[in-house]
Formats: C-alpha cells, structure tokens, sequence
C-alpha cells in the first residue's frame, strides 16, 4: 500500500505527552498504547497535525452519561478556575517544546504554511499548536497574545463546558446543536482578536448560536477541525447542513472526525465501525461543501476509532478505502493535506 501523505486536523496526544516521564510512554518510540506517536505517525505518512493544548477538568466526572429511550446525554461539564487551566497549559506548552528538542530534527514547531512545507521536505513532522476550550486566556487577552508568541494558531473558543466567551455544545444525541446561548462581549472580542493575529478560530465544540455569532464576526473562513455530518448521526458535536453551508460559503473546512460514536447512525460506543461508514460522510460532506473543504481531524488520543484504523498507521487503509469508493488522487490529495494548507494560507499571518 503506497499511502499518501497526510496533514491531521486534531489530536489529544499532547494530553499523554505532558506526562512524560522517562520509562513512560513517549512520543519518540512506537507503542501499542492509545493512536499517535512518531514511529507510527511515520508508518501512516502523517506528516503534520493540529496538537490540542487542553485542560482537563480537576475531577474527573463520574456518571455523567445518561442512557435515553433513543439515545445519550452527558451532564454539562462544569467551567474550569482560570489560574488552573493556565498551570496546565504552560506546562503541556513546556512539555512540547522539551519533546521537539528530544526530538533532534524529527519534528518540528511550524508556524507558517512554508514551515510546514520545509518540515515535510526534511521528512520532519510538523506540529501546529492549537488551544480546545480558552479558560486558561483572562478577558484581557493578554494570554491569547503570549500564546500566539509561543507558536499557538488555532484556538477553539470553547471545549463542550461554558467559559467567558461562550457555550461549549452539551453531547447529546439525538439532538440540534443548538444547545444554549451564543458568544458573550468576551468571545465577540476573543473572535476579534484572533482575526487580528491571524489565529485559525475552531468551531468544532461550539453550539449552534455561538457558531452563528463567529460567522457574523469573523472574517477569516469557517472552520470544524474534527467533526461529521449531523444528517447522518445527529449527535450535537456534528454539523448540520445549514452550518456546512457556511463553511463552504467562507472558503472553509471541515476536519472529518473518526470518533465512531460521531460517525454511527445509532451512535454507538463500537470500534466495530465499517470504514464504509466514513467515507459515507466525507461523501456527504463532499457533496454539501465541495472537494476543496473537506479534511481528515481524526481526534486520535482522544476517542475510539474504526478498529480497520486502529491507530496512525493504520491511515494508508483509509485512504485506499476512500480511493476503492471512486475518490481520485487528486480529490483524495486535498482531503490528506492541501485543503488544511490553503485554509491555514488564508487565515494565517505568518
Ligand atoms: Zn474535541
């Protein structure tokens, strides 16, 4: 299998990351724990991805889940103590730098299109920060500014809690992402501000108003790093119809999400999920957005993926599926890597 080379839109592998501690795992050496390190990043040609910086909540929520008679709820998430957040934040930031210097050459911070381009000339990976959820970023903003300093070029406003800027989407299903109020004064600025220092604004995690309220405000294209069709699993993470229609209106991109309770019509928790059912999407979203709007988020690190995946090696099989359902390899190249570099062109300054 040749395999294509690929540019991912999301991953929680800096979650594991920050906690490395030599004789743990480690980024630099191939396991069998969770999707993604360099070893198998290699063996799947990923060559680059959106790495999440993300506070976790100080308790983990136990019980949260609801089963309904069609479906699920989680419980809200609770918002996140600001100084809390910005501990946990600087330090996967640390961590990240120190594994880049471990690293010897073989990833790379990438800031700019060119530098991703130059890190996968050299065969380096090219690691693009990005922020899920702002609670570590104060109403001044003078965090946002540090992190941007730091390499940071995308930022989703909010994970699925509330925060000064706004409403994360409560997980549900079946339901309309329209779960709560939209954008306050502090998101309206925070939108702003991003637009001004060129930062990528991620919509994936936000509810319906706060999505509407970023198309009317921002004016760099729409963009969902990891999320699906919701006409096809209606779970409040994916995107209705009218939503991808903003998307493709702005010039953006949808990040095609692998989590398989996102990509399920019944939204079960089975790893047991055709690869079939993914490519159903993506030729949904195709035919919603266009050609040129639709890339790979596969949220590895951070859910439960096809088992025909398994991990980041197991990408080329994706790909030859997509390829077997009569996708070209010029379609086929957009999905991997163009589309997230032309949007990362159009909304970045550096
Ligand atoms: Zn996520």
């Amino acid at each position: 299998m040749n395999g294509i080379d690929v540019f991912d839109g999301h991953n929680d592998s800096v979650q594991y990351i920050s906690d490395y501690k030599p004789g743990g795992r480690d980024f630099l050496a191939r396991s069998e724990a969770g999707h993604l390190d360099l070893p198998r990043a290699i063996e799947g040609r990923l060559v680059g991805g959106l790495f999440a910086l993300y506070a976790h909540p100080e308790r983990k929520p136990e019980n949260n889940v609801t089963q309904t008679s069609d479906g699920y709820e989680v419980r809200y998430a609770e918002a996140l103590d600001e100084g809390y957040a910005r501990r946990l934040i600087d330090a996967q930031l640390d961590a990240m730098n120190r594994l880049i210097r471990r690293s010897d050459g073989r990833m790379r911070l990438a800031t700019g299109v060119d530098e991703i381009n130059a890190a996968r000339a050299a065969s380096a990976l090219a690691v693009v920060l990005h922020m899920e959820g702002a609670e570590a970023i104060g109403p001044g903003l003078d965090y946002l500014h540090t992190l941007h300093a730091a390499g940071l070029r995308s930022l989703g406003p909010v994970w699925s809690r509330p925060n000064i800027f706004g409403y994360g989407v409560r997980f549900a299903y079946p339901r309309s992402p329209d779960t709560g109020p939209g954008l306050t004064d502090a998101g309206r600025d925070l939108v702003r501000t991003c637009n001004t220092l060129g930062i990528m604004i991620d919509l994936a995690h936000l509810n319906e108003r706060g999505f509407w309220d970023v198309a009317a405000l921002s004016t760099a294209p729409l963009v969902a790093t990891h999320a699906c069709a919701h006409a096809i699993c209606p779970s409040t993470r994916n995107l209705t119809d009218r939503q991808l229609d903003a998307i493709r209106d702005t010039d953006g991109v949808i990040g095609f999400n692998l989590a398989v309770y996102d990509i399920r019509a019944d939204a079960h928790l089975d790893a047991d999920t055709p690869l079939d059912l993914v490519v159903r999407h993506i030729e949904y979203l195709v035919n919603r957005v266009g050609a040129d709007r639709v890339a790979l988020g596969s949220d590895f690190d951070g859910t439960v993926v096809p088992r025909e995946i398994r991990d980041a090696s197991g990408l080329p099989r994706l790909f030859e599926v997509m390829r077997k359902a009569g996708f070209d390899e010029p379609a086929l190249k957009k999905f991997a890597f163009e589309n997230w570099l032309r949007v990362f062109g159009l909304t970045w300054r550096s």
